[in-house]
């Protein structure tokens, strides 16, 4: 059984770590096996029935990262969300999201769930009465994520757990902006917690992952359709993925601390138009964001003033590349209107507050002073 840990940087390193016994090297040994013994063991195991050595000791790690009792590791963020979702709602049951959800997972919801015969309602806003206020007789989850992508909105999760356990309904959110450094939505009454591992835990932009995370009997709940689906990851990636594991509290905390210093750059820029970030006190949700976020996070969005060519600067920049996907040690930006949110009609683009010219910045650990010269010369180069 893993050490009891509490500081995030000694759970990343250490909890759920494998002893190699036979050689007492430093890191965890790697079972590839995908054939174990069936007579005389407690466990029957099986890469997809999710409990090879690698696989229950980093889940362990994963747990221990959230406070929660246990978790599932799978193939990709989505396969960890859309087995959680479907572990929980049947034919007939009802189903509240948040308004501005990861482009998968709307996806998942609006192409699939007909099928399926479950019924869903998207919030009108992030407020948690217009949660609320969508609850119906058949509702059975209340899924969020927050900070939001693209537009950093931040939900009040502690007052969406309390409308999910007064409604009796399972409380579900993403969790992968914040990442658990930043945010640990079970301290505040959240039943299931759901990450793209892909993101700031594997953080190096070179592992497709995803996790779960709950109370033993969620998770139990979760296993027994996983298992079915099939999404588990290799023991070759899980083990990678501890690696990433163990330096995550130092990259995620250099993330906040760049975040930072770049969104109060470019907030007192006279180029620059709107910085959407939840350390800025002028960020609208900013309290909220105190309440319940250790640190502010690594991604903020901003538009650049009125005239200036957004896509011309993203060419510009030098340092920071542009990329499709975030959350990695490297710095780098993208146009929502181009890419995560292309598929939008303009409508519903100007609904979401979404701006042709928007640009999402994943900030990376690289030296500030570096960050904001490369900002400043393709800045000068478009004027
Ligand atoms: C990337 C992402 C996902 C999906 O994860 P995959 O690992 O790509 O399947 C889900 N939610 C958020 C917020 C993401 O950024």
């Amino acid at each position: 059984m893993a050490e009891k840990y509490k500081g995030i940087n000694t759970i990343c390193t250490h909890t759920g770590e494998l002893e190699d016994e036979q050689f007492k090297g430093a890191v965890s040994p790697l079972y590839m096996s995908t054939s174990y013994a069936f007579e005389d063991v407690e466990v029957k195991r099986y890469p997809r029935y999710f409990n090879t050595p690698n696989q229950v000791a980093l889940a362990q790690k994963m747990a221990a990262m959230e406070h929660g009792e246990a978790a599932l590791i799978f193939g990709s963020g989505m396969a960890a969300i859309s087995t959680a979702l479907l572990a929980f709602l049947h034919k007939g049951d009802h189903v509240v999201f948040q308004n501005t959800l990861y482009g998968g997972t709307s996806n998942l919801v609006v192409e699939e769930f007909d099928k399926f015969g479950i019924e869903y309602t998207f919030t009108e806003d992030y407020t948690p009465a217009s949660f609320e206020k969508q609850i119906k007789d058949n509702t059975k989850v209340i899924y969020i994520e927050t900070p939001s992508n693209p537009l950093l909105t931040v939900t009040d999760i502690k007052a969406i757990a309390e409308i999910a356990k007064k409604h009796g309904l399972v409380s579900m959110i993403d969790n992968t902006f914040a990442s658990p450094v930043n945010q640990n939505p079970i301290d505040f009454g959240i039943d299931v917690v759901l990450h793209s591992a892909t993101k700031y835990m594997g953080g190096h932009s070179d592992i497709l992952a995803g996790t779960a995370i709950a109370s033993e009997e969620h998770i139990d709940r979760i296993f027994q359709l996983a298992k079915n689906f099939g999404g588990s990851l290799s023991d070759y990636t899980v083990w990678l993925l501890e690696r990433s594991l163990k330096t995550m509290g130092l990259r995620v905390k250099a993330q906040n601390e760049n975040a930072m210093v770049l969104a109060e750059f470019l907030h007192q820029h006279e180029d620059v138009g709107k910085v959407y970030y939840p350390g800025l006190e002028s960020h609208p949700d900013h309290n909220v964001a105190a309440a319940q976020m250790k640190g502010f996070g690594g991604m903020l969005s901003f538009e650049l003033k009125e005239g200036l060519d957004a896509d011309l600067f993203q060419k510009k920049l030098k340092l920071i590349k542009s990329s499709m996907s975030l959350a990695g040690v490297e710095s780098t930006i993208l146009s929502p209107s181009k890419t995560s949110h292309g598929l939008l009609t303009p409508e519903e683009r100007k609904k979401q507050g979404i701006k042709d010219g928007l640009l999402r910045f994943s900030v990376g650990i690289e030296e500030k002073e570096d960050l904001i010269a490369d900002i400043e010369q393709a800045l000068a180069q478009i004027k």
